[in-house]
């Protein structure tokens, strides 16, 4: 029997990578024949972003694309867009199926209970392509509220390149900032349960990923209570496992390489954390810790919970208790009501911060948001004109760390060879390259960082 062809596109954050990865191979066990999105396929997975409203104008692009390439696909839409946009996705052309964030991972069972639907039966070899109307919606979308809930994931997270992977330990977010329409997409705080946290982690391990990328929406407000005892460590009193409790857990993993925690919050950030990354040489010396503006009434009106000075003390600690880490943050230019002076403030303490990069994202306004209504709009050619001093500072910035890792022994994983040269990142996430015969590839070597260069 042919297997049904399914492919999958995945729009956005690391959090989508991590879930894509895991419905693959959810999609593998179960059957389905699991295709580049560029080739012959019979239905298109898009697990879709809407951070932006560039990102949901990328994705009917996107289905335009694959609708030109193969007038039969089906698309099925999935994720944040689904979650805060349903009804107006069924609407757009091929599209059979809507899945919001709550039943994303159950998305198997999805498609293959309106398989032998008329709609997507005649659909697979024939015709008809968008829902017709004596079909009950209510088939084709499955988007209900999220619950604070713990869950599990069934299926694990390897890739292709095995090198490294993500792995999804936390979802959702109770912060509300402004500008954000997470919260709304991806619902309240919750946690994978801990022993589901292990289970994905040792199948990674055990498929040979070297670097595990730990992810989630605001991975430091993890916490669950386990259900059965921990495999290497004891607790007593406080039965609720927190971050530092997975990142001990998983570096005493068999064969676990590295663990690298993803953009995190400061107002999760602790002490504690920082001794134990300093302490450990499986964890990475690495922390993305957004800023969002260098200016307190900016902060205080983006709605983030902490002043210029808290951030710059944590920096600043984090600098003199993890020798080398790598400290990098995410700044948003023009939000309504950033004057010149505000901007400047934000460059300048930029510019004296021991921060390695940033990355910037100039404003715009989203629908859904509270910073939509907000007043006075920054002028998009001034938004362009700010960004682009603050990408150039960045530049300067991750050279100037670089070079001051000189000299130092670091560790590579190496990813892949050109023209004789291997490339992989150290663990303090400067990209190396090595001139090497042998076979590097997935390896972890320990080097003298040389000389620098731009790459
Ligand atoms: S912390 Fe703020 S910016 Fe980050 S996901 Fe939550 S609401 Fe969005």
């Amino acid at each position: 029997m042919n297997k049904i062809k399914i492919s999958f596109f995945t729009q956005g954050c690391r959090l989508n990578q991590s879930e894509t990865a895991s419905l693959k191979n959810g999609f593998e066990e179960a059957g389905f024949k699991v295709v580049d999105f560029d080739g012959d396929t019979n239905l298109v997975v898009i697990n879709t972003c809407t951070v932006t409203e560039k990102s949901d104008r990328d994705t009917r692009l996107l289905i335009n694309k694959f609708i030109k390439k193969n007038p039969k696909v089906k698309i099925v839409l999935i994720g944040c867009q689904a979650q805060v946009w349903k009804e107006k996705l069924l609407a757009l052309p091929n599209v059979v199926l809507v899945v919001g964030n709550e039943e994303k991972m159950d998305l198997v069972g999805k498609i293959k209970n309106i398989r032998p639907h008329p709609l997507l039966r005649q659909g697979f070899g024939g015709q008809a392509l968008t829902p017709s109307p004596q079909v009950e919606r209510g088939d084709f979308i499955h988007v209900t509220e999220i619950k604070k809930r713990s869950f599990t994931i069934p299926y694990a997270s390897v890739e292709k390149t095995r090198t490294r992977a993500n792995l999804k330990i936390q979802d959702g977010c109770d912060n509300y900032c402004a500008y954000c329409i997470v919260p709304y997409a991806r619902g309240p705080v919750r946690s994978r349960e801990f022993e589901d946290v292990l289970r994905g982690a040792l199948e990674l391990v055990v498929s040979g990923v070297k670097e595990i990328v730990l992810t989630g929406v605001n991975i430091g407000n993890y916490g669950t209570h386990p259900l059965n005892p921990p495999l290497f460590i004891q607790k007593e009193g406080d039965l609720n496992y927190k971050l530092e409790d997975v990142l001990r857990e998983l570096s005493a993993i068999e064969g676990m390489g590295r663990i690298r925690i993803s953009s995190i919050e400061l107002t999760t950030l602790s002490e504690k954390l920082l001794d134990l990354i300093a302490g450990n040489e499986k964890l990475c010396r690495y922390l993305h810790i957004p800023l969002q503006s260098g200016n307190d009434s900016v902060l205080k009106r983006m709605g983030r919970k902490y002043s210029v000075q808290e951030y710059a003390d944590f920096v600043r600690l984090a600098v003199e208790k993890v020798d080398g880490i790598c400290i990098g943050t995410d700044v948003i230019v023009g939000f309504p009501g950033e004057t010149d002076a505000a901007f400047q403030e934000t460059y300048e303490f930029l510019e004296n911060s021991p921060l390695a990069y940033f990355h910037v994202f100039s404003y715009s306004d989203r629908a859904g948001t509270k910073s939509f209504e907000m007043q006075p709009k920054v002028a998009n050619n001034v938004i362009q004109k700010r960004s682009k001093f603050l990408r150039d500072l960045s530049e300067k910035k991750r050279q100037e760390f670089r070079v001051r890792q000189v000299n130092k022994t670091v560790t590579v994983l190496f990813e892949q060879e050109k023209n004789g040269f291997w490339t992989g990142l150290t663990d303090n996430y400067i990209r190396m390259q090595l001139k090497s015969e042998q076979n590097l590839e997935n390896k972890m070597v320990a080097m003298k960082l040389e000389d620098v260069c731009c790459i």
